[in-house]
């Protein structure tokens, strides 16, 4: 089943030319290089058993309900819009062939999903007319779901593939009537102002406990038969959607977490206090071992001159941590939150240093006056 076409020509056009920058390149050398879809020959992965099928498990607090046994509000029709056509049966959702596919009626972008699907027993059909169904992040990228338990298909489409690019790292199904388990983490694709892909997508997956993909990078959305670039539109999420294949897969507790955004730092958390010119010869008196004063018997700290600059070496650290005078006693560290604090007694003698250190505070005594 294809879903995807590119919205228009020219956004095509755009996505494809980010994706020459960030991703490689579109081109045909590039492409030949790939496994093509669903090869034969392409090497099946190991079975692994996975844990034998849990209880339902219980979403956290905080995530959002999908689906939870009582209703299909949170879903639409993927065609259309309209409703979504499928049954709840006893408190698990079932496909219903040919009502064709659904998907939430909100988008989302970066989340942590957690899917419990159940292939069809007795099983039917063989190859990818076993238990067929998927997974649509962002209605875009498909975790095949599948009946793979001892039946054979081409690697990149037995379950846990992220469909037609990259087969699981294992096969970690469970029977057919036995509950199986996908916990995802996803990351949406990021473009720039001008609708160039920056980074592609994200997909890590646990198949019933099991890491089968592992932070991968689809090349693009799933489509079948052919490969498609990333689009912009892609910027703005999507829905979850789940696949009618004509096989009465079940699903039950489905729950998503957004994830947020990291902050980026704004001009005044990137702000430093302004440096100051220290001679060599003040530097030198700062320099020596110094300890701290909770723990008399732990290796010194050594603070030493390198050119023009303090650096601090601590203990079985191979690496100096360069000092930033800030004035005449007080001196900045340059990539974490801390601040050293010569202390100076009345004889103008050095006697330790105050460390601050992003919450905490410590003291160290002078070893070598
Ligand atoms: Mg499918």
């Amino acid at each position: 089943m294809r879903w995807h076409l590119p919205r228009t020509a020219a956004a095509g056009l755009i996505a494809a030319a980010g994706l020459a920058v960030v991703v490689a390149s579109d081109d045909g050398a590039r492409l030949s290089q790939r496994w093509r879809q669903h090869d034969v020959h392409r090497p099946h992965p190991p079975v692994v058993e996975p844990a034998e099928s849990p209880i339902a498990s219980r979403p956290p607090k905080d995530a959002i309900i999908l689906f939870d046994g009582t209703n299909l509000d949170a879903w639409k029709a993927r065609d259309g819009g309209g409703p979504a056509r499928w049954n709840i049966v006893d408190g698990v959702l079932q496909t219903v062939p040919g009502a064709g596919a659904i998907e939430t009626r909100e988008r989302f972008g970066d989340v942590q999903l957690h899917v419990e699907w159940c292939a069809p027993d007795p099983p039917h059909g063989v190859g990818q007319d076993r238990g067929n169904s998927g997974v649509f992040l962002m209605g875009e990228f498909e975790l095949q779901v599948l009946d793979s338990y001892r039946a054979d298909t081409y690697a990149d489409g037995q379950a846990g593939a992220i469909y037609g690019q990259y087969p699981p790292l294992f096969n970690a199904s469970r029977p057919p009537g036995q509950w199986q388990t996908y916990d995802v983490a996803f990351r949406r694709p990021r473009f720039d102002a001008t609708g160039r892909l920056i980074e592609p997508a994200r997909i890590t997956l646990f198949h019933n406990g099991i890491l089968v993909q592992n932070n991968e990078a689809p090349f693009g959305p799933t489509a079948w038969l052919r490969w498609f670039p990333y689009d912009p539109h892609q910027a703005r999420g999507g829905p979850i959607a789940l696949q009618d294949h004509d096989h009465p897969v079940r699903y039950r507790n489905i729950w998503l977490r957004k994830l947020p955004d990291r902050p980026e730092p704004s001009a005044a958390d990137v702000e430093r206090p302004r440096t100051v010119a220290l001679t060599h010869e003040r530097l030198d008196r700062y320099a020596g071992k110094y300890r701290p004063a909770n723990r008399p018997d732990s290796p010194p700290w050594k603070i030493v001159r390198e050119d023009d600059h303090l650096a601090l070496w601590l203990p079985a650290r191979p690496f100096g941590i360069p000092m930033e005078p800030i004035s005449e006693t007080e001196f900045d560290m340059r990539q974490t939150d801390g601040r050293f604090t010569f202390r100076i007694d009345a004889g103008g003698k050095i006697t330790g240093i105050h460390f601050r250190i992003a919450d905490s505070e410590r003291e160290l005594s002078r070893v070598d006056p």
